[in-house]
């Protein structure tokens, strides 16, 4: 049995945007190209820590971490989540949260995604929902024993390369969104194990936006 280690964000981008990307990474070990959204998010990703850095934050108790009314605001970038799963082998899904706050005994994943070329989001994507799903479940999995809360959501904050907020969306990890994940990650693993053969989108167009296009031999016609 293989012991599989998947970057959430990898499998957010296989389910919501092209089961291909999972082919060409883990069955064919293909490398994507690092697109200018990527370096821009990086950049941004660096601006918002730093930011944070400059906050004052008292430190809080066991005990404190165990209330649900007692409101939170962890370090950026200071929570590493994991969901482990057998299904033929074993699949580590691993991820970095960008921001954690627990509001009213709510707890809330904060995504920072960043616009380029002005082309602000009108909905929620299913890759982003999926990456998010998969983090309110490693947050679950991960800390559920150490930090109470009464409930768990996230918000995904798009900004521009100079930190402008563009747009936001909240959601709810509740019930069926955990069935809609387990699904899914059903899904990746059977694709990962060749038990299920990938589908494909036919839309050129995402094929033109993917940072796997220069070595990809599944392109969608008219690419
Ligand atoms: S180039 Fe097209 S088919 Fe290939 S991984 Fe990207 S979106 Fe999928």
């Amino acid at each position: 049995m293989e012991h599989v280690k998947v970057n959430i964000s990898d499998f957010a981008s296989a389910i919501g945007y092209c089961q291909f990307t999972l082919v060409n990474k883990y069955h064919l070990g293909l490398k994507p190209a690092e697109t200018m959204r990527m370096v821009a998010g990086r950049r941004l990703h660096q601006a918002l820590e730093e930011e944070d850095q400059l906050v004052e934050r008292e430190e809080v108790t066991a005990e404190q971490l165990l209330d649900p009314n007692f409101d939170l605001d962890l370090v950026r970038e200071s929570m590493k989540v994991a969901v482990v799963r057998e299904n033929g082998n074993v699949f580590e899904y691993v991820g970095r949260t960008d921001h954690v706050l627990r509001r009213a005994g709510r707890l809330i994943i904060v995504d920072d995604k960043t616009v380029t070329g002005n082309r602000v989001p009108s909905q929620l994507y299913l890759d982003r929902l999926v990456q998010l799903a998969a983090y309110c479940e490693g947050f679950v999995h991960t800390y559920s024993a150490a930090i109470a809360f009464n409930a768990i959501g996230f918000t995904v904050v798009h900004r521009s390369p100079a930190n402008e907020i563009l747009k936001q969306f909240n959601g709810v990890y509740d019930d069926t969104l955990r069935a809609f994940l387990q699904q899914n990650f059903q899904l990746f693993e059977g694709v990962y194990n060749k038990a299920v053969t990938p589908s494909h989108h036919n839309n050129p167009n995402k094929c033109r936006a993917c940072r796997y296009l220069p070595v990809c031999s599944f392109k969608a016609p008219g690419t």
